[in-house]
């Protein structure tokens, strides 16, 4: 059929070099996908020509007109027809140029790719002459040149963009979601380029602007306003003790948000890369996996990384919008990030933490305070060493599901209701559905998951005695044989050393064959024999390469095994006992697996859904 079709079409259409001016559109399209990519290229040309105030004026979405003006260097009025070529460009020379790219465009294709889908005016003066030209082009050619008075630096207005490809200005989106993606743009190189000063309108009403005082807390706050600005913390410094990523000189600066911040996309976990933005889902990963347990399932957190590496170690010459990047090292990079992240979590959760996550002695301090207007106070854990044990004096049945998580049905705003750090102190007021205990905090009522939180709770305990090698043990008075299939007998032997660390004294026990001898106190009153099986089912399914995520994942099963079950009825004081326990939890707000522990809702939500507001 295929076959079929091309000779009926040679038939009727030899084969023939296309007219320039299509060329050039079909070229076109691969830069200038929609309005946001001309924003992108005019205002990486403005940074390119060391602009220290970027105006963006779009109307209609971008589809009526884009205005970038600049006071950067400016473009020789020699030049400005030659701008327009393609692969016309002052960035590069030679193909060693290529290897270590310094500006953020170099492929002198933006310009060209631009003019020849829309009509644009420019207006440029070039520092050192005396007077301007502008010059109008439509469809890539030139309309008119004249000599005009203008202050140094470029405006490019770009008018009617894909007037002639109606093809692609069918399939633009609405003048709304263009907008969203132009201010997307505009903040994030605002965030990279703290030093200059971006103002952004949409028909003619400032929509963002930045003060260009190189201050990225100050454009953080321009972006998310000083609620969010105010939780986020800056990346420390690197680790001195990781010579292999030092050794390639890869510096991660930037912000991330506290694990109480989130959202349910990725869209705010933004990379830059020598000062370019970039979309790498492997790096996003990494950001994402340094949360690993502080975050609800499904929620994602904040995080502007600014990546910097020796230029010639990243290839940007990827794709033509260049936004995608190729690092030669590219585990170090994913290490690199991961790591500044982490370090920075841990610093604000001084439990040691689990697998590659280990930076033994991370520094103690409090964590961000509760968010928002809806504000209870915060309560101090209590001294250590009040509870006896890994926990509540409570039977340990079979292991339970939990139930489904609700943090909060407006995706598009972070949780900071739910606020960050340690909870206040709450009264118990009761149980529901043997599932969920109330609770009374200062201003407002919490609904906390009884097994989800429990889990919490011996978790953070047990990483604590882990933390001093100090597991607590209890001895079975009579051993408790296991019998397993040959495959999980020997990836139980093999983890027979890490077990006994954890509190488990497992020996073998004839062929496929173990005794338990004993287990973590915490699993004391529940059936070993299921307990250890668990564990083994969970070793069988992780993919763990290192022997500390091995490790969490053991001690996340013992923490999920022991734990308090939904559906089991509990008395006021073991209530009593599990919240106080909860307060004094460095992450109370979500489980070690990342479900969330509790709900919480402010007496201001009541009056609003009673309608009394
Ligand atoms: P590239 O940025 O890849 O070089 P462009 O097509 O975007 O290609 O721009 C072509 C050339 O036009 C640039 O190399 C630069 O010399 C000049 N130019 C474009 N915009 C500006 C500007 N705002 N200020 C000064 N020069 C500019
Ligand atoms: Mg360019």
């Amino acid at each position: 059929m295929s076959l079929c079709l091309v000779i009926w079409y040679n038939k009727i259409m030899p084969i023939h070099v296309l007219p320039d001016q299509l060329a050039s559109q079909i070229a076109a399209g691969e830069v200038v996908e929609r309005p946001y990519s001309v924003v992108k290229e005019l205002v990486e040309n403005a940074i390119d020509a060391g602009a220290t105030t970027i105006n963006i004026d779009i109307r209609g979405g971008g589809r009526e007109s884009i205005q970038v003006a600049d006071n950067g260097c400016g473009i020789p009025a020699a030049e400005i027809e030659l701008a327009f070529m393609r692969h016309a460009t002052s960035k590069l020379e030679t193909a060693e140029d290529l290897a270590a790219i310094h500006t953020l465009g170099f492929r002198g294709e933006a310009l060209a790719a631009i003019a020849a889908v829309s009509q644009v005016t420019v207006v440029s003066r070039a520092v050192g002459e005396s007077s301007g030209t502008r010059l109008l082009l439509e469809g890539g050619h030139k309309v008119t040149r004249e000599t005009v008075g203008a202050p140094q630096g470029t405006v490019m207005a770009v008018e009617n963009l894909f007037y002639n490809v109606p093809a692609r200005r069918k399939f633009l989106k609405s003048e709304a979601a263009e907008r969203r993606l132009i201010d997307e743009f505009v903040s994030r190189y605002a965030l990279a380029y703290p030093q200059i000063r971006f103002r952004l309108t949409h028909n003619g009403r400032i929509s963002f602007q930045t003060s260009g005082n190189g201050q990225v807390l100050d454009v953080l706050t321009a972006v998310y306003g000083p609620e969010i600005a105010r939780q986020l913390l800056p990346l420390t410094e690197p680790d001195p003790e990781a010579p292999a990523i030092s050794e390639k000189a890869i510096h991660v600066t930037g912000y991330i948000g506290p694990p109480s911040l989130h959202w349910a996309n990725r869209s705010h976990i933004s990379l830059f890369v020598n000062g370019r933005w970039i979309k790498d889902s492997s790096l996003t990963f990494a950001v994402i996996q340094a949360y690993h347990t502080l975050l609800p399932v499904g929620r994602y957190p904040l995080g502007i990384l600014f990546i910097s590496l020796p230029a010639e170690d990243v290839d940007v010459n990827v794709h033509p919008t260049k936004v995608e990047v190729r690092f030669r090292h590219a585990n170090a990079v994913f290490g690199a990030v991961q790591r500044a992240v982490r370090q920075t979590l841990l610093a604000e959760t001084p439990l040691r933490a689990m697998g590659a996550w280990s930076v033994p002695g991370g520094a103690s301090h409090e964590t961000a305070d509760w968010g928002g207007s809806l504000v209870p106070p915060v309560r101090r854990a209590p001294a250590a060493g009040q509870q006896d044990g890994l926990g509540l004096d409570w039977s340990v049945g079979d292991m339970g599901t939990r139930g489904e998580t609700a943090v909060s049905a407006d995706t598009s705003q972070p949780d900071v209701s739910l606020g960050g750090g340690k909870l206040p102190i709450m009264r118990v007021v009761g149980q529901v559905g043997a599932s969920y205990i109330i609770t009374e905090g200062p201003d407002g009522l919490f609904l906390i998951d009884q097994h989800a939180a429990h889990e919490r709770i011996l978790y953070e305990q047990f990483m604590a005695q882990r933390a001093q090698d100090k597991v607590v043990s209890q001895g079975l008075v009579s051993g408790t044989a296991v019998h397993l299939p040959p495959s999980q007998a020997t990836l139980l032997t093999e983890n027979l050393p890490l077990l006994q660390q954890l509190g488990f004294e497992i020996e073998p026990f004839g062929p496929n064959a173990f005794m338990v001898r004993a287990v973590p106190a915490i699993l004391a009153k529940g059936d070993p024999a299921q307990a250890v099986t668990a564990v083994v089912e969970d070793l069988e399914q992780g993919q763990e390469p290192l022997a500390e995520e091995i490790e969490a994942r053991i001690i996340r099963r013992v923490c999920k095994t022991a734990a308090v079950k939904a559906g089991q009825t509990l008395s006021r004081q073991e209530m009593e006992a599990m919240i106080r326990q909860l307060e004094a939890c460095q992450n109370p707000h979500t489980c070690p697996h990342g479900r969330p522990t509790l709900i919480y809702l402010s007496v201001a939500q009541l009056a609003r859904q009673f309608g009394r507001l």
